[in-house]
């Protein structure tokens, strides 16, 4: 595609990078086809192709309208675009600089200024989120229903029981919501990786991976997160910590991300470049350690339906692993059709945009409930929620699934922290 953006623009890092994917793109239109938000509304501007022209004329020059907005915020970020495209257009790159310029030019609402604003200020802080989710538990009974599909039943565990203190060690990125909506999963985690051998270490002071801030457009706060976070884990990583594990899948193509986000910070560039490399997602390390020795029990027939989150298949690429692993295992997997199609939830899309939202997660639960499963595994919390809210059956982290087939230890010793 011939581009003609603005001089200012091109004497920006941003603006050269926009011009190069831009400049990829061949127009066929080929990722229409797999566009959740094309499919629901059949409007060429609700699809990539459309999209990519709107920033186009963005970054040449011509100024955003509240219509332009519209169409770039009804955007799943799912990247399922990418994963169809024959030539390799890093169409999520574009979107960020083309919701940058947006959000600096058109005028949101009051209302929506304001939710944006609550969400940030809410999500990624555990110190704010959780008081809020235990007094949203408190009085879930008396809630209206549509509000209290929004607030999970609360989740009560024994703390994680571990063998010793291995030689290996890996940090682990507890997430910011996670931790509170389902402590389950991290605990699962490291009773799993114990097993094989593995002990994590989670720093008091990392914290959220900055998805939420980027998303939302407010890239130095993001990237505020991101330093901080690599404050925290530099001295583990000194210390020879092999990896980052991150059991959310929304949350891991952000740490992998920080050495491009940085790239231009001298102070933190080389670091952010390193922590990326130690960022793996904990189906990669599970399936690089898997030992079926390692696990007592199996997983006996139980029919699991896997939703393979975004994050996961179009984010990082990671196709066929998490499926092996529960095979191998003994689980039955069901046949789930379209399989590359959002759940919906996206990180804060569910709240955003609630009506597309909410036709997504019920078109991906009738396919994921197709096949009778028992239950439904996924990823990533923010589809788990969104899922487990309306499901007929439990839906879990698949990592959940493993640490009931490890052996069970007599004795609790407490978690390891820094
Ligand atoms: S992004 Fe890729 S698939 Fe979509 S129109 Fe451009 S070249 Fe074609
Ligand atoms: S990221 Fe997802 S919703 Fe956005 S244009 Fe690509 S396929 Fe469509």
């Amino acid at each position: 595609m011939q581009t003609s953006l603005t001089q200012t623009l091109l004497h920006t890092r941003a603006g050269q990078e926009a011009d190069e994917i831009l400049r990829n793109c061949v127009h066929c239109g080929f990722c229409n086809a797999t566009c959740p938000t094309y499919q629901l509304t059949g409007d060429e501007l609700d699809g990539p192709r459309g999209r990519i022209y709107l920033i186009k004329q963005v970054l040449e020059g011509l100024p955003p309208t509240r219509k332009t907005q519209l169409h770039l915020d009804r955007c799943l970020t799912c990247r399922a675009c990418e994963t169809t495209c024959p030539s390799g257009v890093d169409y999520h790159r574009l979107l960020d600089t083309g919701r940058e310029l947006v959000e600096q030019t058109v005028k949101r609402s009051g209302s929506d200024r304001l939710m944006r604003y609550i969400l940030r200020r809410v999500l990624p802080w555990p110190s704010r989120f959780a008081p809020l989710l235990r007094l949203g538990q408190f009085v879930r009974p008396l809630l209206p229903p549509a509000l209290k599909q929004h607030v999970p039943v609360k989740q009560d565990i024994n703390r994680a029981l571990l063998t010793k203190h291995h030689a290996r060690v890996m940090l682990l990125l507890e997430g910011c919501v996670q931790p509170s909506l389902a402590p389950q999963i991290n605990n699962a985690t490291i009773r799993v990786l114990d097993a094989l051998g593995i002990t994590t270490v989670h720093e008091q002071n990392s914290g959220c991976c900055g998805a939420v801030s980027h998303h939302l457009s407010a890239a130095a706060e993001a990237k505020a997160f991101m330093r901080s976070n690599i404050d925290a884990w530099w001295p583990a990583i000194e210390q020879g910590a092999e990896a980052i594990v991150v059991t959310a899948s929304g949350c891991a193509p952000m740490v992998k991300d920080y050495g491009r986000l940085l790239a231009t910070d001298s102070r933190y560039a080389d670091k952010a470049k390193r922590v990326s490399a130690l960022a793996k997602d904990i189906s990669e390390i599970i399936a690089a350690e898997f030992s079926r020795e390692t696990f007592a029990e199996t997983g006996g027939g139980t029919r699991v339906a896997f939703h393979s989150p975004c994050t996961l298949q179009h984010g990082q690429r990671i196709t066929g692993k998490v499926e092996n692993i529960l095979t191998q295992l003994g689980f039955q997997l069901t046949p789930v059709t379209d399989s590359h199609l959002c759940c919906g939830s996206a990180g804060t899309y569910s709240i955003l945009e609630p009506g597309l939202s909410s036709t997504l997660r019920d078109n991906k639960l009738a396919t994921l409930q197709a096949g009778q499963p028992d239950m439904i595994a996924t990823a990533n919390i923010g589809c788990l929620m969104h899922m487990a809210a309306q499901a007929d059956v439990p839906v879990i982290h698949w990592i959940e699934l493993l640490e009931p087939l490890i052996p069970q230890l007599p004795q609790p010793t407490s978690l390891p922290t820094a």
